[in-house]
């Protein structure tokens, strides 16, 4: 599997080794041609008001939208769901052309509320429930969070922190508020690739093909 990270700003180095720990080839993502030939994409958590601008400076707010027309899933942590999310309420940053509203690409459908956790817990760990990945509970970083407010008819709920979306898959998107990669457990990236596998298998990822 041919996985890639962008990698303008965050912590894509640690969703890098998590990838490879379950067999992937991941490599960071700087540059829109190494976007070619890919099974799958993390936007990895960091801040979502300079990744966005970097993506808009470096050309992925194109190319973005049109790898995900062929079908590639696409993994966002924490400030990648932020910039995956079709609406961002919150606290809202400027766009890089100084118009207000946050930059995102606006791939999934679903709410985001940016910097939902108020100071007390602006960084928490807690224990999730995640019914996909099985009995065992899946220990949640929560880094300055955002936190899913809804989502669409299409939109899987999978997991919940007190009554809080957490985590939500959407066809070939995925999102966690939390940050997996900070963990020893790989149980979400493995998630990721099935996820991944399955839709180079059907060949959904090749150009021109239809989305989910
Ligand atoms: N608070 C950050 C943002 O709004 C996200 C934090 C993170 O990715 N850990 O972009």
């Amino acid at each position: 599997m041919k996985i890639g990270v962008l990698a303008l700003q965050g912590a894509f180095r640690e969703h890098l080794s998590a990838l490879q720990d379950c067999g992937a080839e991941a490599f960071p993502v700087r540059k829109t041609v190494q976007l070619e030939g890919l099974q799958g994409l993390v936007i990895p958590g960091g801040e979502s008001t300079a990744i966005g601008q970097l993506m808009v400076q470096y050309g992925f707010d194109r190319a973005l939208p049109a790898l995900a027309a062929d079908g590639v899933p696409v993994y966002g942590t924490c400030a990648g769901l932020i910039l995956l999310a079709r609406e961002v309420i919150g606290e809202a940053a400027l766009r890089p052309d100084g118009s207000s509203g946050q930059y995102r690409l606006g791939l999934m459908d679903i709410v985001a509320h940016r910097n939902a956790y108020g100071r007390q817990r602006e960084s928490f760990e807690a224990e999730l429930d995640i019914p996909v990945l099985g009995a065992t509970p899946f220990r949640g970083v929560f880094i300055r969070a955002p936190y899913v407010v809804s989502g669409g008819p299409g939109v899987e709920v999978l997991a919940r922190h007190e009554d809080r979306i957490v985590m939500a898959r959407q066809g070939q998107y995925l999102v966690t508020a939390f940050h997996p990669e900070l963990t020893g457990d790989r149980r979400i990236h493995e998630y990721f690739l099935r996820l991944a596998a399955d839709r180079a298998d059907k060949g959904l990822a090749k150009r021109g093909s239809s989305r989910l």
